[in-house]
């Protein structure tokens, strides 16, 4: 006897959404349904144990047909008697698509178009995304009778009475037709099934089974010119069934690790290190984590998805979480298990929040505690890391305007004038003269030029080491740290040095008062300069180029990109000022005095050539080249 019924009122318009839905992530259904068929199959088990039973042969089966368009899923769980089929499958309330449809609507009111399919176990229901029929042939362990729920998905569904044989369910998918936006044809195909099997369910405990069509050999064929074929059904096993992470971790080899992490997370790579660990607690999680050995390609790009994937007992919830990383960290790679996070648990979204909170901020713990680890065992090793993430860690330490200062700060590696190696700000520091309160940097890009820069010249001249930063954002680290262990940062291009004597000091003094007139003459000549100043910080070079107080020049280069970026013409405030400092000890300061007596013209030339010097050195471009190189020439053919 066929009986018709309605579906609740409340579940056609989540059935309505779900059916047309636009998200991309029709997939999952699949991974619904074994998900589903593995609960089933969890229940008979202590159901047979409960019955002194030993239950045997457990597994979940997939059937495509491509004539009929259909694809059958099948498992020896539990199975459902009328009631339950009605209760389990007529009423949206009863399932836990309920706390999806609370979210879709969250969604709505929120306005916003987060992928929430892709994170959600949807149930059953999902089956309709994909199927214009779904037929539901289930016999309850405990009942002779086998029943058949039919729906369209939108119109309520039949029940029917029928023979099954075994307790169980079997599940047919009508596929509905392809159309633009969507291939269903795709879920016919052995392969793509294959595909999505290992992506989602691969560590489902019972074995997922489906015929393969395969070309063998006809038997007793002795043609070795032209062998016959003929095409045999065999069955597989999709999914490997116990997780990497769920092994002993003693039989597990490094090869394994890097072939899981190469398959796993596309890389040709293998990992330059992986981290592997359990937490108990409030909440208890596995993770697994891999930190690349390379950045990839789209590293800096919007394609680029960082996150972990997150597991609940062997089922794939999301792909790309990227709640259990801080933005800083987003390199690494690897996953989370936690058992905490059981499918209908992460429906329950402030627990989910809050759960996800605490690893996240265990998983930062470790990998922070491993990288400083690295740092201390295998420099060379972390050399290759810093490399490659280094720049993130700096951006993570700006980003949090200091309060990962203590965190971040000593993983911090910079190029130095000590001996060309890359140096932790530990390091530094103890390279620097007694008592000296000071941590003296410049910024570059290239710190083998930076090495010969005047400032640096000097500075070693009294044994004072320097920081070479050559990041656009190191600037604004240094500040964001502000001391480092009692030394403050100080840009060695800018203001005065204040290393000489008080002798020294006065005697440059009134050198420069002697020369007032020259100064301000040279000044004249040059409309970017504010200001023209012998100086001691020069030891061979005959002139440099200094910011006064305020901006620094790295700082201006910095504004200068952003403007850029943001298309708008930069602020002219927004420059540094600058100062052309002269050596008093190079023979160019006497040439200068000579001439200026004899030849304003000459000093003119002369200061313009020595402005674009300046400029040159602090890697400035120069105004106008053509000339510059006349006036060097003409110079030269002049002496
Ligand atoms: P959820 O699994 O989140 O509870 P679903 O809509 O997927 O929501 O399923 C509703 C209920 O239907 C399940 O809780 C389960 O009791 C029952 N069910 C679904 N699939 C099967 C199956 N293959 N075998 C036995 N019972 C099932």
């Amino acid at each position: 006897m066929s009986e018709r019924k309605k579906f609740q009122a409340e579940s056609e318009r989540l059935l309505d959404l779900m059916i047309n839905s636009i998200y991309t992530h029709k997939e999952i259904f699949l991974r619904e349904l074994i998900s589903n068929a593995s609960d089933a199959i969890d229940k008979y088990y202590l159901f047979a144990l409960e019955h002194g039973q030993t239950p045997e042969d457990l597994n979940i089966r997939i059937d495509l047909d491509q004539e009929n368009r259909t694809l059958t899923l099948s498992d020896n769980g539990i199975g459902m008697t009328k009631e339950e089929l009605e209760e389990n499958l007529g009423t949206i309330a009863k399932s836990g698509s309920l706390a999806f449809k609370e979210q879709l609507k969250k969604q709505e009111d929120a306005n916003n178009d987060v992928d929430i399919i892709g994170q959600f176990g949807v149930g059953f229901y999902s089956a309709f995304m994909v199927s214009d029929e779904v037929t539901v042939v289930s016999k309850s362990v405990e009942s002779d009778q086998a029943w058949e729920w039919v729906s369209d998905g939108t119109d309520g569904y039949t029940l029917d009475s029928t023979d099954k044989e075994g307790h169980g369910t079997t599940i047919t998918l009508k596929l509905k037709a392809d159309d633009d936006l969507e291939s269903y044809s795709q879920y016919l195909d052995s392969y793509q099934i294959q595909d999505l099997v290992k992506k989602y369910s691969d560590y489902i405990r019972y074995p997922i089974q489906m015929e393969f069509e395969v070309q063998k050999r006809v038997e007793g064929d002795e043609n070795e010119e032209t062998p016959t074929y003929e095409t045999e059904k065999e069955l597989r096993t999709l999914n490997s069934m116990v997780p990497l992470w769920k092994r002993n971790k003693a039989d597990i080899t490094q090869e394994d690790y890097d072939r899981f992490y190469q398959d796993h997370f596309y890389d040709f790579q293998k990992p330059l290190d992986k981290i592997f660990f359990s937490v108990e607690g409030s909440v208890s999680f596995t993770s697994l984590l891999f930190i690349p050995a390379r950045r990839p390609e789209n590293f800096y790009s919007r394609q680029y998805q960082p996150g972990l994937q997150l597991y609940s007992r062997g089922v794939l919830i999301e792909n790309n979480c990227e709640e259990l990383l801080p933005d800083y960290l987003r390199f690494v790679k690897g996953l989370v298990d936690s058992q905490d996070l059981s499918l209908n648990i992460s429906r329950e979204m402030l627990q989910h929040d809050h759960q996800l909170r605490v690893i996240k901020s265990r998983i930062e713990k470790k990998v922070l505690s491993e990288l400083s680890s690295m740092l201390k065992k295998d420099p060379e090793q972390y050399e290759g890391f810093w490399k490659n993430f280094g720049l993130d860690l700096k951006f993570g330490l700006y980003n949090s305007m200091g309060q990962d200062k203590d965190k971040l700060q000593d993983l911090l590696l910079f190029y130095t004038s000590n001996d060309g190696k890359l140096e932790s700000l530990s390091g530094f520091v103890k390279s620097l003269p007694e008592g000296s309160k000071e941590i003296y940097y410049v910024s570059g890009t290239n710190p083998e030029a930076m090495a010969k820069l005047p400032t640096v010249a000097k500075l070693k001249s009294k044994d004072i080491p320097v920081l070479f930063l050559t990041d656009e954002i190191d600037e604004f680290v240094l500040q964001t740290i502000g001391t480092y262990e009692d030394h403050t940062f100080k840009n060695a291009q800018q203001g005065d040095l204040d290393l000489d004597s008080k002798e020294e000091k006065e005697a440059l003094q009134s050198q420069n008062e002697e020369n007032k007139d020259l100064l301000e003459f040279m000044k004249e000549a040059l409309p970017e300069v504010s200001e023209v100043r012998l100086s001691n910080r020069l030891v061979d070079d005959p002139v440099m180029l200094v910011a006064g107080d305020g901006m620094s020049f790295e700082m201006e280069r910095m504004f200068a990109i952003m403007a850029e970026q943001s298309g708008e013409t930069p602020v002219p405030g927004m420059q540094a000022q600058r100062i052309l400092e002269i050596n008093p000890n190079n023979k160019i300061w006497a040439a200068l005095r000579a001439d200026y007596s004899t030849d304003k013209e000459k000093v003119k030339v002369i200061a313009q050539v020595l402005y674009d010097q300046a400029c040159l050195i602090e890697g400035f471009p120069i105004k106008d080249p053509i000339e510059y190189a006349r006036k060097v020439t003409a110079l030269l053919a002049d002496e």
